[in-house]
């Protein structure tokens, strides 16, 4: 604001969070699977088929078999990705997988980009060890999503943030730079926490949220309060509807979500709803 309030209070979120997960960077993997039941690899999964990344390529013909090795991409078409708040690579290699088995296409690559360096080292550690690792398919960028000048305007193909995005300090500035960095038709796509409509479960998951995980935390990571800061910062997050509105002024179409796994409530939005909104599934088109 004109006082400068709002500024001391950005700084203090910004710093809360790169010490957050400068302390949870180890532990990360192990507690997202004890703090949602391994739901959240569940989630990350139908994330990214409803993006399904990558661009199909036929598989060779047998005339061109002696030139082309079973199952070689006709075209090297591909798509670049940019991976936000990447942290561990845990969505970068489920886009990596869906693009090369699912669409043959052995070209797309994955920018991974995280402002935390020890988040950013954890997923280099990781992804060593997965059928990408020299492939020049995956590189690293260490910035904050809000100021993502390393990139140029419009060259984009997709961008996706997985559970990040509620720890940023501006959703505006972030979607506005997102905005930028992809081509005209390039998708933004965003998986996040969000609000529960229904209240029986809304009770249950309020009760585990705030009850269970600084606990868990305390106990496996050693770090209470980081995990409830977490916890908090769902707390703090828009529901869908807030949430799609500013997708929206961004400047971004968001297209409606049909489909035979959603009750007639839900069918129609320009969201998903993941365990009852649990977690939530967003995305927008750039025009
Ligand atoms: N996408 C991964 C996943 O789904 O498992 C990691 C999500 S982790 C909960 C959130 C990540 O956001 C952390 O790695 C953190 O360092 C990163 N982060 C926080 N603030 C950021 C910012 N302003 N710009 C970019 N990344 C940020």
């Amino acid at each position: 604001t004109h006082f400068g309030f709002e500024t001391v209070e950005e700084s203090k979120k910004a710093s809360r969070v790169g010490a957050v997960f400068s302390s949870v960077a180890k532990n990360y993997d192990t507690m997202n699977d004890l703090m949602s039941f391994y739901i959240h690899r569940l989630w990350k999964d139908r994330f990214v088929r409803s993006i399904n990344p990558g661009i199909r390529q036929a598989l060779s013909s047998s005339s061109s078999a002696h030139t082309n090795s079973p199952g070689s991409p006709t075209a090297p078409e591909a798509q670049r990705i940019l991976d936000i708040a990447g942290g561990t690579g845990d969505i970068a290699v489920r886009l990596l997988d869906h693009a090369t088995l699912i669409n043959n296409d052995q070209h797309t690559n994955v920018i991974i980009s995280d402002i935390n360096p020890e988040m950013l080292a954890e997923g280099r550690k990781r992804m060593a060890q997965t059928a990408y690792a020299n492939t020049g398919r995956i590189s690293y960028l260490e910035a904050n999503a809000e100021d993502l000048s390393a990139i140029e305007s419009s060259s984009i193909d997709l961008y996706t943030v997985a559970f990040g995005i509620r720890n940023f300090t501006s959703i505006p500035n972030t979607l506005r730079e997102a905005y930028r960095v992809l081509k005209p038709g390039g998708v933004f796509a965003c998986l996040e926490f969000s609000k529960v409509g229904n209240p029986l479960l809304n009770t249950v998951y309020k009760r585990w949220s705030f009850g269970a995980i600084p606990l868990i935390g305390q106990l496996v990571a050693g770090d209470r309060d980081s995990y409830q800061y977490l916890v908090e910062s769902i707390e703090r997050f828009p529901g869908q509807r807030e949430f799609e509105g500013l997708i929206k002024g961004a400047g971004f179409m968001v297209p409606r979500e049909t489909g035979n796994d959603m009750d007639n409530e839900e069918e129609g939005r320009g969201w998903e709803n993941l365990t009852g909104g649990v977690a939530c599934i967003h995305k927008g088109v750039k025009p």
